[in-house]
């Protein structure tokens, strides 16, 4: 099968591209550094299957970032039949730079000018007629969002593999191009594959390639030694940047026909970032919009309206859809959708519970409240996640998350924190795996490492239930505060504590530089309805695949140690605390004494400790194993299950006696402790060594306790926050001794 690789810069639309032509879902994300590692897929719509590799964005072939060397690598030795090179046609000019680069390898190229209805609606014209003449490969006009051209560009590329093709360079500088020459008929002579590309790098001097052919280097080196008169400076790789540069503007410049003049104009996007990206206002208004995007999603008080409007402003009073709109203030749009799948789940186990009535106590035990009571807790909370889902996509699709990675870049590069590190964290607010895996992109070991410890920190999708299932109880049971301000503050708490766990860590143990973040901001654009849908869709699915496998299977296993004691006899609901799960239980409880919901907590206290260790299977099952083991106590599952959890928390609460600070402890330790497995595996993969992951392991219990007690204490006793201010100053003034010691030591 014919393979064609997809090349481009970051955000060219090579992702847009590829699921174009695959029918793919893979991720497409406006902000550099998405895809890492290449993808493949299958293009039918041509006389033979043709596959398709999408491969990481790139600005030039040469080695300074992990994705260049893959690109490179894969191009150089992988020998894709054609390289379809697309470029962001808004961009003409410095998109070619890559171009001229992979002109230089023996490969079949297609050009593909994408975006061009972005062009066009500028009113700008390409002559691609003419730019095909100069460049010497086919140039095809697309638009990879509207799904424009693809067909042609990939019979465009067929006839081109099928011709092949001989690298050539756009270099014309005298001396550069004499050199140039010659080292590739040493190459030649040694019979070396792609001779113009190496001789091209070898004359920059490029790392890579001055292992590969040390003896061929003598040559560059003696050829400096006699040209010096004619070569201006000896920095090749400037020189030829330079003439790629200059090659760029003579020939190519002139194929594109600008409407407007002037080389600076001011877009309204321009003018959106002086506001957005204001030096001092733009993290405040990211938080506000963060804001939001929660109150939109949890709050039952849907813009402060409960205040101005009568009680039972929507009297659906004894309908089914009482509580779906809400009574006081109005629903927001999550609420609503929430309130909709508690009706369908309601009326599922009520029917459930009648048709089981008359069949043996542990049948319809383990189905009502081991299946349901379980798996009803965790799916009550989809519509949230999708609608929070949502809003981030939107966010990030439209162009302004890479706009908060450059904030924060500003904001934190001095504490050894780059704007690169952060497009993995926000990618963790989704899930932790392929965050961790994106931290590919950071070219310092230290940097990624610290990053991979932080990302579970960013409370992603499956953490979600036991935000909202927790908070919600906190205002049903002690009725105090909002939903929505609860679950911000905590996704802050947690943004709050990987911020400074980096910047400890930078300062002490993974110190190191912060290479420099080189990013083109996106002009803004309306996010796209079907690549919004597509990411909902990949996550519902996602979601309820795990809710019927593995959630499911944990629910049985709790249900049953739940009920069987270890001579395997069947307990009833009441007699838990003496079952398998409750002997574990009252063994670990002791270990959660510092956070509230250890010895301190009576006879059933036990459930916590135990829902926040299945926690490590899958971060739902503790909002499952709680809803399960609700359900058991009060001994019908019918009125748990129906609204995500909020009974089952509340039940607890009233059942253990557990404190306010100790919820909000219990969010706390779940959300920084060790992740779930599957994030586990990806961490681990990331490792160099079995040591770094080990203390990657203590670095997540550790904080664990150090959040959650804090939480804890201060929200027990205010004036402990002194306490816990003091320690931090101190450990402050501690390492920076430390620091300037050692300083001083080295000179
Ligand atoms: P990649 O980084 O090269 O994989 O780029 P992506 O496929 O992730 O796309 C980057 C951004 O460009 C996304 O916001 C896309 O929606 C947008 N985009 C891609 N193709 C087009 C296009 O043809 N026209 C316009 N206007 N935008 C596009
Ligand atoms: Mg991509």
């Amino acid at each position: 099968m014919h393979r064609f690789a997809l090349a481009g810069n970051p955000n060219s639309g090579k992702t847009t591209l590829f699921n174009g032509l695959t029918g793919s879902t893979a991720h497409v994300g406006n902000w550099p550094g998405v895809t890492v590692d290449k993808r493949e897929g299958v293009y039918k719509k041509l006389s033979e299957p043709i596959a398709i590799v999408d491969l990481p964005g790139i600005y030039s072939l040469s080695p300074y970032t992990p994705e260049e060397v893959i690109a490179r690598n894969y191009i150089l030795d992988e020998k894709p039949d054609c390289v379809i090179n697309i470029i962001d046609a808004t961009n003409l000019e410095r998109n070619l730079y890559l171009t001229t680069q992979i002109l230089e390898i023996d490969v079949p190229i297609v050009l593909a000018l994408n975006m061009m209805d972005a062009v066009e609606k500028r009113g700008d014209y390409i002559d691609e007629k003419e730019l095909e003449k100069r460049l010497g490969i086919p140039v095809v006009k697309i638009s990879a969002l509207k799904g424009v051209g693809l067909d042609k560009l990939m019979e465009r590329a067929h006839e081109a593999c099928e011709k092949g093709r001989k690298g050539k360079t756009v270099i014309e500088d005298l001396a550069l191009q004499h050199l140039i020459g010659d080292i590739k008929i040493a190459l030649e002579g040694q019979g070396v594959h792609n001779p113009t590309f190496h001789a091209v790098k070898l004359a920059e001097l490029d790392e890579l390639e001055v292992l590969m052919h040390k003896d061929t280097v003598n040559m560059v080196e003696a050829f400096k030694e006699t040209h010096k008169d004619e070569i201006f400076g000896d920095d090749f790789e400037a020189l030829v940047a330079d003439a790629r540069y200059k090659y760029i503007t003579k020939y190519f410049s002139p194929t594109l026909k600008r409407k407007n003049k002037e080389k600076f104009i001011v877009t309204p996007s321009d003018k959106a970032d002086k506001i957005l990206t204001h030096k001092i206002w733009g993290i405040p208004i990211f938080l506000v919009v963060l804001f939001a995007i929660f109150h939109l999603t949890f709050s039952e008080n849907f813009l402060f309206l409960g205040g101005f409007l009568s009680e039972g402003w929507v009297s659906l009073e004894g309908t089914a859809f009482e509580g779906v709109f809400g009574s006081g203030g109005i629903n927001s749009p999550g609420v609503i959708l929430m309130g909709l799948m508690e009706v369908l789940t309601g009326t599922i186990a009520d029917a459930v519970g009648v048709w089981l009535s008359t069949s043996p106590e542990w049948v319809s035990g383990l189905i009502c409240d081991g299946v349901l009571g379980g798996i009803f807790a965790i799916l009550g909370f989809l519509p949230q996640i999708l609608v929070l889902f949502l809003f981030f996509s939107i966010l990030e699709d439209s162009g302004y998350m890479a706009r908060i990675a450059f904030i924060l870049d500003r904001a934190l590069r001095k504490f050894g924190l780059s704007g690169r590190a952060f497009l993995p964290m926000i990618m963790g607010f989704g899930c932790s795996v392929p965050a961790m895996i994106n931290t590919r992109t950071l070219a310092d070991e230290k940097e990624k490492l610290a990053t991979v410890r932080v990302i579970p920190f960013f409370s992603c999708g499956a953490k979600l239930p036991i935000l909202t299932a927790v908070s919600g109880a906190i205002v049903a049971y002690f009725g105090v505060g909002n939903v929505d301000l609860i679950t911000y503050g905590m996704y802050l708490i947690g943004m709050i504590t990987a911020l400074f766990a980096v910047v400890l860590m930078r300062e002490t143990t993974l110190k190191g530089d912060t290479p420099p973040f080189i990013m083109e901001l996106p002009s803004y654009h309306a996010p796209q309805i079907r690549n919004l849908v597509m990411l909902l869709w990949d996550k519902a699915k996602h979601f309820i695949e795990k809710a019927f496998t593995i959630i499911l299977a944990s629910t049985i296993i709790i249900w049953v140690i739940s009920h069987f004691n270890f001579s395997w006899k069947y307990l009833p609901d009441e007699l838990m605390h003496e079952s398998i799960l409750g002997g574990i239980g009252q063994l670990i409880q002791p270990l959660f004494t510092p956070i509230g919901f250890g010895v301190q907590l009576n006879g059933m206290g036990w459930v916590f400790a135990v829902a926040a260790i299945t926690g490590l299977i899958a971060k739902e099952n503790v909002v499952s194993t709680l809803g399960t083991l609700a359900a058991c106590l009060l001994g019908s599952v019918v009125n748990i299950e129906s609204d995500g959890g909020i009974s089952a928390v509340s039940i607890m609460i009233q059942n253990t006696g557990i404190t306010l600070p100790a919820l909000l402890a219990f969010i706390a330790f779940n959300m920084t402790t060790i992740p779930c497995f599957a994030a586990v595996a990806a961490a681990k993969g990331e490792m160099a060594n079995k040591k770094t992951f080990n203390w990657t392991l203590v670095f997540w219990i550790a904080t664990s306790y150090i959040v959650a007690s804090a939480i804890y204490f201060i929200g027990t006793a205010w004036w402990a926050m002194f306490i816990y201010i003091a320690v931090a100053i101190l450990t402050v003034i501690v390492i920076r001794y430390i620091n300037a010691k050692r300083v001083s030591k080295e000179k």
